[in-house]
This record gives C-alpha cells, structure tokens and sequence, in this order.
C-alpha cells in the first residue's frame, strides 16, 4: 500500500510506502498540547518506508522513559506531521491528520490515558494502556 499526504498549507509533502506497524491515539500531556487539548492520532511506519519532501522544523525534549522524543511541523504552516523517538530509530510516527483520505486507517488502542483529561470519551473498543505501551514489533527487513 501506497500513503500519501502533505501539510495543511502543502509545502511539505510524504509518501509512505508500505503498512504501518500501529494506530494509536495518545492522550500524554506533549500530545494535548500541540492537538489543541485532545489526542494526537499516529500511525507507526518503519522508517524507511517514508519519504518527504519539503521543509519542517522540529522540536525535542525528554520523555519520562528518558529517551528523546523529537517532534517535527511544517516550518511554514506547523501542521504537526512526524515524531521519533532516540530508542527506536527504525520507526517514525507519521501523525494520522497528515495522511490523502481515504486512507482507511483508524487507531486500535489509546495510549497515556491516565493523562486524559476527565471530559476525554474513549472508545471501549479501541486497546486501553495508562502510560506508554511495548512497542510494536519490529519492521520486518
Ligand atoms: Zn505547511
Ligand atoms: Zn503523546
């Protein structure tokens, strides 16, 4: 499978090729703050699946797990767009938001939900985890 998308503005565009690894939404207190108060919805791709083009900037800081989460948006517009984190390398966080519809993927778990705030309404079918999950398997090479 072939995903494609760009930024709200359409100076930075990404091509995907390939299955993301999961869909989670998460409710950690970073996430709430550049989602405007809810979730951010991400899919996990293998790394090298992903191609961009275009200019982001990107903002770091360190996680509660102690790895080093690195953020990147648009640098014209800030359209949220990728995260990494320093322990898994060979995957990338493509926010869900950036992605062409249809592109027919939904999260299947929540993740931080002991950092949502008590308004926040979680789907019982999605998987439930309070602080940050395993990760997932590894790409397959
Ligand atoms: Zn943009
Ligand atoms: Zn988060």
């Amino acid at each position: 499978m072939v995903y494609t998308g760009r930024c709200a503005c359409g100076a930075v565009e990404v091509r995907i090729d390939g299955e993301p690894l999961a869909v989670r939404q998460c409710w950690c207190q970073h996430c709430q703050k550049i989602a405007a108060g809810g979730p951010t919805h991400n899919a996990v791709f293998p790394t090298d699946a992903i191609m961009t083009d275009g200019i982001t900037a990107s903002d770091s800081y360190v996680a509660d797990s102690g790895n080093t989460l690195t953020r990147s948006h648009c640098a014209a517009c800030g359209t949220p767009m990728f995260s990494a984190s320093s322990a898994r390398p060979q995957m990338r966080v493509v926010r869900l938001g950036v992605l062409d519809q249809p592109h027919g993927l939904k999260p299947t778990a929540a993740i931080w939900t002991s950092e949502a705030p008590d308004w926040a309404i979680l789907d019982p079918a999605m998987e439930q985890f309070p602080a940050q999950p395993p990760a997932p398997p590894a790409p397959q090479s």
